[in-house]
């Protein structure tokens, strides 16, 4: 996928971002405190400027991801615009130089995006947060590098989802939700669920 391409693609991701906010409105209103789709609301919102912005020019994968992940953390707030931040970011750097969006660079992406966001926030996966549905993803995406986006992002998207559910049967260890000991049991992460998020509408727009 070319870099105009992508744009595309993260435009489609962040109008879909945008539109979930009630979803996750409702998932964080259970078990944290509210903000979390108002926060991912806000950040996405930004970046939907930001891409239609003519001056916008990434000069490459990486640096049109690096530049992503600036602009949700400055412009959210919450534990979620570091989190989401920093994974963008960071999956960013990894790509420096990259043309084409692959499947091996979305790999590289999630991999490399998780591990920085452990760096920075210590969560396992098992911890009820993003990084189950991150994980999950990144180790599936390790596994299609040889296929082709369409072919490997509903195999990704299922996985980060499936591990986004997971987080239902979790007892968290970070945030609010931490609080609430076995009563967050049976509700999931809304953190999670917007990882999942991100991925699944790739793959919506990869198969229009
Ligand atoms: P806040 O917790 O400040 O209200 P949000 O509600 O926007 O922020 O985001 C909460 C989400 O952030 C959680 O659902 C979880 O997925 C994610 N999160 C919280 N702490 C961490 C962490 N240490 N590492 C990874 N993700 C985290
Ligand atoms: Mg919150």
């Amino acid at each position: 996928m070319n870099l105009p391409t992508l744009h595309n693609m993260m435009l489609f991701v962040a109008e879909k971002m945008v539109e979930s906010e009630p979803t996750l409105t409702a998932l964080d209103q259970v078990i944290g405190d509210g903000d979390h789709g108002i926060g991912m609301k806000r950040g996405f919102a930004a970046v939907m400027v930001q891409i239609n912005d003519p001056n916008f020019n990434p000069k490459d994968v990486g640096d049109f991801f690096t530049q992503i992940g600036t602009k949700l953390m400055t412009s959210m707030s919450g534990a979620s615009g570091a989190i989401f931040g920093t994974f963008f970011r960071a999956g960013g750097k990894s790509l420096s130089g990259v043309t084409d969006f692959t499947t091996q660079a979305l790999a590289d992406l999630l991999n490399h995006g998780w591990q920085a966001v452990y760096a920075r926030g210590n969560a396992k996966p098992g911890d009820k947060t993003m990084v189950d549905a991150l994980a999950a993803a990144a180790e599936k995406a390790a596994t299609l590098t040889t296929c082709d986006l369409k072919t490997a992002l509903p195999q990704i998207a299922d996985a980060a989802m499936a591990g986004a559910e997971k987080t239902k049967q979790m007892v968290a260890v970070f945030g609010r939700a931490k609080n609430l000991g076995e009563r967050a049991v049976g509700h999931v992460d809304p953190g999670s669920i917007s990882m999942a998020y991100i991925i699944k509408y790739m793959n919506e727009f990869i198969q229009k």
